[in-house]
């Protein structure tokens, strides 16, 4: 390990060169590199993370740089996927963390095969589809998850432990989490880098061994109107519930509870994901597609077509996002139209 690197954090009492070397020991995984998975990405690569798992399903455009802290302007002008553009910029920040980045939609079969093992779980979605799969992989595995979300100049976190706090669905069963809307409000970078504050700062306690200084309440806050609130939900757990109570189903988990098409909120965007779950010959659909008459684009990770006012791109594991609509009919017409 590179003390020097590090001095500055091992002189934080509560830290010390145990609490380094148990950090530089850890595998954490991210789901999601956009605004938050980026901040939490990078400061837990220059703590000295040991390995860090990196799974996002997007690729990098220009309105994310305001926020996304890990991008720049070429990753955009490349359509860079957003975990290999991560990944880069991570390597270059710290040579000494493992990085690992997966291309994927967090589908349940996809993380399952990454979760097991993993020391923490950092909630950098912008869904609850995805933080309910999360959720019932970390009662599954008993692995802590730290939950994270913002929206406008507004944010909120909270430490999910199984077996001691309430879990995601127990939290949303109680009605305290409604009420959250996408961010077709807008949103100011402090309140992203205030959420991804308080959630690393949560996951540096977990990871070193200082569980006791958790904070064991769901915090809130709007950075703009000067408010902060943090509640005790440590009476919240549900016996009955499906994820973390004694008759567990975890219901998220089970095949064919996603939809195959989603309307990505706040983008104009609908995701379409085949159920057949094969892989896409991205040359192949390369061949097809410049034959037609609009403008195609590609990077080794993606083929992007763009025709009158909307845009396909195609990933490798079959996934498709279509720009320029919210329907997911108009979405699947198009698809249909293009690859049968
Ligand atoms: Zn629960």
């Amino acid at each position: 390990m590179d003390k020097d690197r590090y001095s500055r954090q091992i002189r934080f009492r509560a830290i010390g060169e145990n609490g380094q070397t148990a950090l530089s020991q850890k595998h954490v995984i991210v789901i999601g590199a956009g605004a938050l998975g980026s901040g939490i990405a990078e400061t837990l690569t220059r703590a000295g993370i040991g390995t860090l798992t990196i799974i996002d399903r997007d690729y990098v455009e220009s309105s994310n740089l305001q926020r996304q802290s890990l991008y720049s302007n070429a990753d955009a002008a490349a359509r860079l996927p957003k975990a290999i553009a991560a990944r880069n910029r991570l390597n270059e920040i710290n040579p000494d963390v493992v990085i690992h980045a997966h291309v994927l939609d967090a589908a349940p079969a996809d993380l399952e095969k990454l979760v097991p093992g993993a020391d923490l779980l950092m909630d950098g979605t912008d869904n609850f589809d995805t933080r309910l799969i999360v959720n019932d992989l970390a009662q599954k595995h008993g692995i802590p998850w730290i939950y994270g979300a913002c929206v406008g100049s507004s944010g909120m976190s909270f430490t999910i432990l199984p077996g001691s706090t309430p879990c995601l669905s127990c939290l949303l069963a109680s009605g305290i989490m409604t009420g959250e809307t996408c961010d077709i409000g807008g949103i100011v970078a402090p309140a992203v880098q205030a959420v991804v504050a308080h959630q690393t700062v949560e996951a540096l306690k977990l990871l070193t061994g200082n569980e006791m200084d958790l904070r064991q309440t769901f915090l809130t806050f709007d950075l703009w109107r000067n408010q902060h609130y943090e509640v005790d939900l440590s009476g919240m757990r549900n016996p009955g519930c499906p994820s973390c109570g004694s008759e567990r189903t975890y219901p998220h988990l089970a095949a064919g509870s996603r939809l195959k098409a989603a309307v990505l909120c706040g983008r104009d965007t609908v995701q379409l994901r085949p159920s057949n779950g094969l892989p896409l010959n991205l040359n192949q659909l390369a061949e097809l597609l410049e034959r037609l008459d609009g403008h195609l684009d590609r990077n080794p990770y993606l083929l992007s077509y763009s025709h009158e006012d909307k845009r396909l791109v195609f990933f490798p594991d079959g996934r498709v996002l279509v720009h320029g609509t919210n329907s997911i009919a108009e979405a699947k017409r198009l698809y249909h139209g293009l690859i049968g």
